[in-house]
């Protein structure tokens, strides 16, 4: 399932926009994001126009998995960083504001203040016996 809606990523795809590349095959496309949280943040989109996960083509998911390490990889190469966060946002409720699917890459530098706010609690094992069970099945 394919999205229809055009949006900033695919003028970058046209050239319409310029970008700052740093990849390219035939299903993928990797550049500069415009507002870096650090040196080397990086985008990662399908050229299939699909908003979120759930929606991507096999195909395209298979070339965005083998192109993401190759690009991790070079980014930590290049810029020296040995940590970093792959962060994937998918709706608007959970922080994505383009709806082109795309993967960030952010390097984390000894000097990185940025932060993404995790409130975890201890997981309901009676409820995770369900639900675990049911997204087995929904799998299966
Ligand atoms: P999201 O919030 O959807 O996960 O991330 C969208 C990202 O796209 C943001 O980090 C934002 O800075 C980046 N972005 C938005 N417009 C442009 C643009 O025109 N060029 C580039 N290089 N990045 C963009």
């Amino acid at each position: 399932m394919n999205g229809n809606s055009k949006t900033i990523f695919n003028s970058i795809l046209s050239g319409e926009i310029p970008s700052h590349k740093i990849y390219e095959d035939e299903s993928v496309y990797a550049f500069l994001d415009i507002n870096p949280l650090s040196r080397g943040h990086t985008l990662v989109i399908p050229k299939e126009e699909c908003p979120t996960m759930d929606g991507l083509s096999e195909n395209a998911a298979s070339s965005l998995g083998s192109a993401l390490p190759k690009i991790c990889r070079a980014i930590m190469k290049v810029t020296g960083a040995k940590n970093y966060n792959l962060i994937q946002n998918n709706g608007e409720k959970a922080g994505q504001t383009v709806p082109h699917l795309h993967f960030h890459i952010i390097p984390r530098y000894p000097e990185s203040t940025h932060s993404f706010i995790w409130n975890p609690s201890p997981i309901d094992h009676s409820d995770a016996t369900e639900l675990s069970k049911a997204i087995f099945r929904e799998l299966e």
